[in-house]
């Protein structure tokens, strides 16, 4: 049975599955949540509630926090700033790097070990080997927390920039979203010959499974750095995404999603580099600080 108090802050979908989660392990638990009636599950199933953060900080030696976004989180953090002192927080709302780094530095200067984490998974994943959550900030925290985080799924530890997690978090949902808005754009297209989405679907699915394995293969070249292997050229990608976008049009489909792409491609030919490894675009999405 493991020991150790953790407290929750924030029942949302996320929270309470935590929590849930944490409590059949065995913890001991605490939960707070800003509308108070979303506590009463929690207790009838063995949890405590606390009336405010303070009390629900003074009650765990863990505190998650599993709020909506970071100003909330720093809202409700702040006032209880002598609570969390020599406590863990982990910090699982989802935030920006800065945002991440920002709420650490805080942390520091209150005596608080800081984690912030991020959570692949959906609520229903929780305490499943499919659930994701990445860590990052005081690695001591990681140690002390640890135990009661490889409950909640697999767990990675991924540096000490508190950032960092955050950053992976939504460098793999940017991904995401380009991802799926490249379905949405192939759905649009096949829609215009009656062609049911999913239809389209097991299309997509088939052909982006054969394609993924050629991510790593762009990685090598943005590796590299020398943009010359003598693969598919920014002249010839501009050709073929050319005909995309009047092939989109031609059905009746707007082709705002994939122009951006071709602008990146038409600055990098206007630049001496028609005849480079497509991947060089990636210097079109740097932004020098
Ligand atoms: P919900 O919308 O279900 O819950 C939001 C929580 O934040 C509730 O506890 C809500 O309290 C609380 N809250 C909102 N505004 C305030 C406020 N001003 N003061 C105090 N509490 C507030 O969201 P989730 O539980 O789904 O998400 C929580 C976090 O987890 C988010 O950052 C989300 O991005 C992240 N996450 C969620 C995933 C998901 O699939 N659900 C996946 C990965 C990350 P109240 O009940 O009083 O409204």
């Amino acid at each position: 049975m493991p020991t150790g108090r953790i407290t929750v802050l924030g029942l949302g979908a996320m929270g309470s599955a935590i929590a849930a989660r944490l409590r059949d392990t065995g913890y001991t638990t605490t939960v707070w949540n800003r509308t108070a009636a979303k506590t009463a599950p929690h207790t009838a199933a063995g949890s405590t509630a606390a009336a405010t953060v303070p009390d629900a900080a003074d009650a765990g030696d863990v505190v998650l926090v599993v709020l909506l976004d970071h100003g909330t989180v720093r809202e409700h953090l702040e006032p209880a700033a002598a609570n969390l002192k020599g406590k863990v927080v982990v910090n699982l709302t989802t935030t920006t790097p800065d945002e991440a780094r920002s709420t650490a530095a805080w942390a520091a200067d209150h005596g608080i070990a800081y984690l912030d984490g991020a959570v692949m998974a959906t609520p229903d994943m929780i305490g499943t080997p499919a659930a994701r959550l990445l860590y990052s900030g005081d690695e001591n925290a990681y140690a002390i927390a640890g135990p009661a985080l490889a409950a909640l799924g697999g767990a990675e530890f991924t540096g000490a920039d508190a950032g960092l997690a955050s950053l992976k978090d939504m460098a793999l949902l940017a991904a995401m979203d380009l991802m799926l808005l490249g379905y949405l754009q192939a759905v649009a297209m096949m829609r215009t010959v009656g062609v049911p989405a999913v239809e389209t679907a097991g299309e997509v699915e088939s052909w982006l499974a054969a394609m993924l394995p050629h991510g790593k293969e762009v990685a090598a070249i943005v590796d590299g750095g020398a943009y010359d292997t003598g693969g598919q050229s920014v002249d010839f990608d501009r050709r073929g995404l050319a005909s995309i976008i009047t092939a989109s049009r031609e059905q009746g489909v707007s082709a705002q999603l994939l122009e951006p792409h071709l602008r990146l491609l038409d600055e990098l030919s206007a630049t001496g580099h028609g005849a480079s490894d497509w991947p060089r675009i990636i210097d079109r999405l740097t932004i020098p600080k």
